[in-house]
């Protein structure tokens, strides 16, 4: 089969950068096209130098309807209500969609469900291995540790320039744990705590945030008991684990069915 023609949106990004090292990196995988916003000062650029990796002869666009129609696949990690305009599109050209960015509302995911129902559409709030078997064990302790007697909070960390929180990491792990538990995480998670919160409710899901300097993602899961404690870590040192997964999960989604898939259907981790 012919290589998989990739287009990046979001191309000067911190992961963008990174997606378009990735994509030279594996086999299969070729960029065709790189993509930013209107008005980007880097419109012009060429991709792979923006990426630190010398001329690829890639220039970067902001036409992404010219980009989508000569590509296979798009690699977004950009911000909610542009991938909910770029699932559209994506749909409408009949390409896979990979979808890295995190921190949607519950309407802009169900506008992406949609597009799903015409193309297939990988979306995680985490591309790497590492999380997403992290996930499975979390599910899997939680399930095992009761709900009276184990606590379970969520503890991240990023770099300085995140705009949303919790991470989407943070919000798949806390829903790997309330899976385990049967339970809605919507109903039960405590986002924030501030001033006399009184002692903690049984059976909630905790989480805490946070931000400074250039750290990648950190994100533990934390089950306390009585006189005992679980903590289940992982640790991204480099943005590549995400973009290698990013292209991964495009090349498994080549030939797929229309569908909303995640990085468990691409990478084959159980999840029972
Ligand atoms: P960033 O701000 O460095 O990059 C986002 C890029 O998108 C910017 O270059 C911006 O100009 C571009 N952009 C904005 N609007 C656009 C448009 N209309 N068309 C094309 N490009 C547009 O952010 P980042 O650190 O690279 O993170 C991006 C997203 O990816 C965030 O939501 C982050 O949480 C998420 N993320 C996910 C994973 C994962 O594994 N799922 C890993 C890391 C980051």
């Amino acid at each position: 089969m012919s290589d998989m023609k990739l287009v990046v949106v979001g191309a000067a990004g911190r992961m963008g950068r990174a997606l378009v090292d990735a994509i030279s990196a594996v086999d299969g995988a070729a960029l065709c096209a790189a993509v930013e916003r209107d008005g980007a000062d880097t419109i012009g650029a060429d991709a792979g130098e923006l990426a630190g990796m010398g001329t690829l002869g890639v220039p970067v666009t902001d036409d992404a309807e010219a980009a989508f129609a000569k590509a296979d696949g798009v690699l977004d990690f950009t911000a909610p209500a542009v991938s909910v305009r770029f699932a559209e599109l994506a749909a409408a050209a009949g390409i896979v969609h990979v979808i890295g960015t995190t921190g949607f509302e519950t309407a802009q995911e169900d506008a992406v469900a949609a597009a799903a129902t015409r193309t297939a559409i990988v979306k995680s709030g985490n591309m790497s291995l590492g999380v997403n078997l992290l996930s499975v064990l979390v599910r899997q302790a939680a399930m095992a540790l009761e709900a009276a007697d184990w606590d379970i909070e969520v503890l991240e960390m990023h770099h300085k320039h995140k705009v949303d929180a919790p991470s989407g990491t943070a919000l798949l792990l806390g829903e790997a744990a309330a899976q385990g538990r049967e339970i809605a995480l919507a109903d039960n998670s405590v986002r924030v705590r501030d001033g006399i919160t009184g002692p903690r409710e049984a059976g909630t899901i905790g989480f805490a945030t946070l931000r400074g300097g250039s750290v990648v993602g950190e994100h533990s899961v934390i089950l306390a008991g009585e006189g005992e404690r679980v903590e289940l870590t992982h640790k991204a040192l480099d943005r590549s684990i995400f973009a290698r997964g990013a292209v991964k999960a495009a090349l498994w989604g080549r030939g797929k069915d229309p569908g909303l898939y995640s990085m468990l259907d691409v990478l084959g981790i159980s999840e029972s």
